[in-house]
């Protein structure tokens, strides 16, 4: 068999130490019900990329185009626009990481990552 290898439930490419996963295609945390990235799974991104913050963009973002396929497949109405997509998957981490010279405010930050 030459095709990619699926690895049970887990999104694939997903890091090890996330435990609330998206529930594809309605990309829901399978954990805790909430829309995808959940506040739990937004603190374990950010500590499993602390050191390799470009990671965690190019994870989101394969994630952002899945979800886009997803969603519209399954209601094209209630997507959403693109930019609010853009901000769940990728706006919130650009406020978090150092990378994008986020100081000593990001305490205060991960607190409204959770809210
Ligand atoms: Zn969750």
């Amino acid at each position: 068999m030459t095709g990619p290898r699926r690895r049970g439930v887990a999104y694939r490419g997903a890091p090890a130490g996330v435990e609330h996963l998206p529930m594809r295609p309605l990309w829901l945390c399978r954990r805790c019900g909430q829309p995808w990235p959940c506040g739990a799974a937004k603190l374990a991104l950010l500590a499993e990329y602390r050191e390799v913050p470009v990671s965690l963009f190019l994870y989101l973002a394969g994630c952002l185009h899945d979800a886009i396929d997803d969603l519209h497949r399954l209601n094209p109405s209630v997507t959403g626009s693109a930019a609010d997509m853009f901000d769940r998957f990728l706006g919130w981490p650009a406020r978090h990481t150092h990378a994008y010279g986020v100081g000593s405010t990001t305490a205060v930050r991960i607190e409204e990552a959770l809210s």
